[in-house]
């Protein structure tokens, strides 16, 4: 299904089958967005815009604020069905998805009401100059598939309280949640076209909503690569982009942190989604005086970690999003043990969690993976340069504070990165010099909505969340007033004398 002009429509594409990945049962099937379905969608944003843009901020903020009561209100079914599509457990889809969208609508009902300019002034003899920020038109967003709501919410919020109009193509995979999220903008009060959502793969959806020619503006999350090809495909027509891309975020532990701290923040913050999460920690840069209690407690935290049916609350961690991102996962991880690399726990595609207790369904259909540690790799190794996407943290040791910051910034990407000391000096040196968009000091992953979000280096440019991610979303408009009563203005005298 997908959403457009205030109603649900069927696709005109291929065939798509719903899997839930932690059960590998079917749970639907439908048909993907064709071009023309794309089209359909993108001139329905293109017709309400005029209408939209004219409201006065204030107005946009409550539609806002109505669509996060609408959230609100269905936040169960929401977070099941967050759960079902991804596999992920019903504790981070009720406790961190959800609640983190509602809050981002809530925010940005308050940030369309505070967008500011340079106040009005006379830059220019008898005249005043003043700053409009006006919004860009149609946006074309592409979401992934790992947070498929908050992903819908960060593109889509911002967009609408600077007064555009959207679409937003989601992942076929995991369409459910953004469709409702459409829905409830339209019982919130959005008029129809304002907020459209297709699900549909890459090659046609995605490239015909960026090659459109009313689309002024690519908004994408997702891998580098595509990223680039995105980027590729405005160039041609000249639109504006903004990509969040892959991470490969570093964590480094100096030799006075908390190792307990870093330990728990370690394994909470490569788990988070089944590791799943573009700012996840991947690579434990950890002092040598402390790398083997680092390792052993990060082991021992690890196998703690209750894997198994993400609807049971008791479940930490569900499965990965597909058997074949769980093959890509394994494999990457087969390579490096074969290369020597020591396997701290994990490694394996487990069939019963920690407990004992069975994990549902079959393994080869189902894509559960064992929380993974690795070490003994150098720095040419695949594990430490690649961007994995999944439950898997690879720890390297190192002797001086340089070295530590060098090994941070060894990746062509920049998104986030944490440090743990107990000492302000190396936690300022560390937020200073890591080249990343986001440095935690003593955490890893905190996200909020007034915050901004987005990477540094290959991981992309932009940002969504907080009033910085306005500067996407509009454009500036000088509007000079000229007040002279004589009509002789004196700089034109540089063009005629008479
Ligand atoms: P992906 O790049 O394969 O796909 C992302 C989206 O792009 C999907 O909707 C997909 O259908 C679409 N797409 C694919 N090919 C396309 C094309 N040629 N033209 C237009 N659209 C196309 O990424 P994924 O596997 O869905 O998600 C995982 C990646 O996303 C990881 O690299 C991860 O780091 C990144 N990610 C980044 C952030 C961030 O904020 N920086 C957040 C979440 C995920």
């Amino acid at each position: 299904m997908h959403y457009w002009n205030g109603a649900f429509h069927e696709g005109s594409g291929k065939n798509h089958t719903l899997i839930n990945p932690a059960t590998g049962e079917a749970t639907g099937e439908y048909r993907l967005a064709s071009s023309a379905d794309v089209n359909e969608a993108v001139a329905a944003a293109k017709t309400a815009y005029p209408a939209f843009k004219a409201l006065t901020p204030g107005e946009r903020a409550e539609l806002l604020l109505g669509l996060a009561t609408q959230l609100d209100a269905r936040s169960q079914e929401i977070a099941e069905l967050e759960s079902r599509q991804t596999g992920k457990s019903i504790r981070l889809a009720t406790e961190f998805d959800v609640p983190g969208t509602i809050d981002n609508a809530k925010f940005f009902a308050g940030a369309a009401r505070q967008l500011t300019g340079l106040s009005a002034g006379t830059y220019w003899e008898q005249s005043t100059s003043m700053v409009r920020r006006e919004p860009l038109g149609v946006i074309g967003s592409i979401a992934p598939w790992n947070y498929p709501l908050q992903m819908a919410a960060w593109k889509i919020f911002p967009a609408v309280a600077a007064g555009n109009t959207i679409v937003l193509k989601t992942s076929e995979m995991t369409p459910g949640t953004s469709l409702i999220l459409a829905e409830a903008a339209t019982a919130a009060g959005f008029v129809p076209g304002v907020i459209n959502v297709i699900a549909g793969d890459g090659p046609e959806a995605g490239e015909t909503l960026v090659t459109h020619p009313d689309v002024v503006m690519s908004s994408f999350t997702g891998s580098t690569k595509v990223g680039r090809r995105i980027m590729e495909l405005a160039a041609a027509k000249g639109s504006r982009v903004h990509l969040e891309l892959g991470g490969k975020a570093p964590f480094v532990v100096f030799d006075d942190a908390d190792i307990e701290a870093a330990a728990r923040g370690a394994v909470a913050g490569s788990l988070i989604n089944t590791g799943q999460d573009c700012t996840a920690a991947t690579r434990a840069i950890v002092a040598r005086e402390h790398f083997d209690a680092f390792t052993s407690r990060v082991t021992e935290l690890m196998e703690s970690v209750r894997i198994g049916n993400p609807a049971d609350p008791a479940t930490d961690m569900g499965s990965l999003i597909s058997v074949t991102h769980r093959a890509r996962v394994a494999a990457t991880v087969d390579r490096a043990r074969e290369a020597g690399a020591t396997i701290h726990c994990g490694g394996e595609i487990p069939t019963t969690n920690h407990l004992g207790e069975d994990l549902p369904g079959d393994s080869e259909t189902t894509a559960y993976y064992a929380p993974t540690l690795i070490s003994g790799i150098d720095t040419s190794a695949e594990v430490w340069r690649e961007e994995i996407f999944g439950p898997v943290l690879v720890a390297i040791a190192f002797d001086t504070d340089d070295e530590a910051i060098a090994l941070a910034n060894d990746t062509p990407y920049g998104l986030a990165a944490s440090a743990w000391t107990k000492t302000t000096n190396r936690a300022m040196r560390a937020a200073a010099d890591i080249e990343a968009g986001c440095v935690w000091i003593n955490e890893h992953i905190p996200i909020v909505s007034d915050m901004p979000h987005g990477g540094y280096k290959a991981s992309g440019f932009g940002k969504d969340m907080s009033q910085y991610s306005f500067e996407e979303y509009t454009q500036i408009k000088h509007v000079f007033i000229d007040h002279h009563d004589d009509p002789h203005h004196e700089w034109q005298d540089t063009i005629f004398t008479s």
